[in-house]
């Protein structure tokens, strides 16, 4: 990671509208987020606060009538938000790929590992046809540790356990060598042993080529061992950002105080303490901090949007209560 140089992937402000039959709903607040080159960075939060949104606006996959975009998103010197098709033809696939949840979903059912895979490699130009293609794909299958690629290349993807069209996965979002990678909750779809291997999979292989990852989780206990740097989300808007030993170490702001308060403690010390409460009704969020009603520090000055305060080096925080120490 050089953070001397400019992010690769800069969203400011992003905020998104739906307008709905029972009302409008804002989803996302402003979302400013940043990831350098070579940078492993997270975006944590609960199901439901926008994290997916986010990344399906970063590879231009979001396209819902009625729906009004505000803020702008730079990769490169690209501007995403005013891509055309043919500017998304030149990136995706290529220079940003993305890793979804769910293996089964992503793969297409009728066509052959081989026939995938090859095009995404005929896509990136590496390859002029499928014989020099499938050369291509071997190598990318033994670097995701799949130790037979002739038998997966010339399988379906029905044919394979979830962990192995994982590993497929992670060889289709790589073989291109891209500058960022968007894994969504890679492997949580299947179960905790193949989503462990597929984040180290991700951090060696990343580390190896130098791509960039934005990792979108709800759990914060992937995020240590894989992420350099961290954003918390709470409904539409970021509250924290820090590196991760730093958020370990000293989270701040109350929302991700509770989600630590959450992660059941492999000692068996305490017990997990949820968060009472749920995500806002996006069509009337509540004012201000969309946190306050859940936050047991809320106060009037909470109705208001709180200040973003860098309480250590890296370490940012929008909550009044930090406001207020410097102030005072
Ligand atoms: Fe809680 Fe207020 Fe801080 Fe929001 S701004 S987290 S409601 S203290």
């Amino acid at each position: 990671m050089n953070d001397a140089a400019p992010p690769l992937l800069d969203v400011d402000g992003l905020a998104l509208s739906l307008a709905r039959f029972d009302g409008t709903a804002r989803i996302l607040n402003g979302v400013d987020l940043v990831v350098f080159p070579g940078e492993r960075v997270a975006l944590v939060g609960e199901s439901g606060c926008g994290k997916t949104l986010t990344a399906r606006m970063i590879m231009g996959l979001f396209d819902e009538r009625g729906a009004s975009v505000e803020g702008r998103i730079r990769f490169d010197d690209d501007d995403l938000l005013a891509l055309d098709a043919r500017g998304w033809d030149r990136l995706r696939g290529r220079r940003l790929t993305m890793i979804f949840q769910d293996p089964v979903a992503a793969l297409n059912p009728v066509f052959t590992i081989a026939d995938q895979l090859a095009t995404v490699i005929l896509r990136g130009g590496q390859a002029h046809t499928r014989v020099e293609a499938r050369d291509l794909a071997r190598p990318a299958l033994a670097a995701v540790a799949i130790a037979d690629p002739d038998r997966v290349l010339d399988s379906y993807p029905f044919q394979l356990s979830g962990g192995l069209n994982q590993r497929v996965l992670i060889a289709m979002a790589l073989v291109n060598r891209p500058a960022l990678v968007l894994a969504d909750e890679p492997g949580t779809a299947l179960d905790v042993t193949v989503q462990a291997q597929t984040l180290a999979l991700m951090h060696n292989l990343t580390d190896a080529s130098g791509a960039a990852v934005l990792l979108i989780t709800h759990n914060l206990g992937v995020v240590r061992n894989f992420a350099q740097r961290v954003y918390v989300m709470y409904a539409g808007s970021i509250v924290e950002e820090a590196p991760v030993a730093e958020l370990f170490a000293a989270p701040r702001h109350p929302y991700t105080q509770a989600l630590f308060a959450a992660v059941p403690r492999l000692t068996g010390e305490g017990l997990p303490v949820g968060i009472e409460g749920g995500v806002p009704d996006y069509r009337v969020p509540p004012p201000g901090c969309r946190f306050h009603p859940r936050c047991p520090h809320a106060r009037p000055q909470c109705h208001q949007p709180p200040p973003v305060i860098e309480v250590a080096p890296g370490h940012k925080v929008a909550c009044v209560l930090f406001g207020e120490k410097r102030d005072g």
